[in-house]
């Protein structure tokens, strides 16, 4: 896959996923695809609807950070 910023080659990378809305969710360990050139990441859609569950099953949540970690969430 070639990076549609830089035409650079994806590799398989983590990073954390920051969400900032009433509370500030940070998920760590993100599996992701980063461009060797340009540092742009994305995810693939399995990643994304997955961060889509957690963030829900967070929503209930009210404290003003919650960190989890992307692989404890796998069976959840
Ligand atoms: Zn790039």
């Amino acid at each position: 896959m070639k990076c549609i910023e830089c035409g650079g080659e994806y590799t398989e990378s983590t990073k954390s996923h920051v969400v900032d809305s009433e509370s500030l969710i940070i998920i760590r360990n993100v599996p992701c695809l980063e461009c060797n050139q340009c540092g742009d990441t994305v995810y693939t859609d399995t990643v994304i609807r997955r961060l889509d569950e957690i963030i829900d099953s967070l929503k209930s949540f009210l404290g003003e950070i919650a960190v989890v970690d992307y692989s404890d969430n796998q069976a959840a």
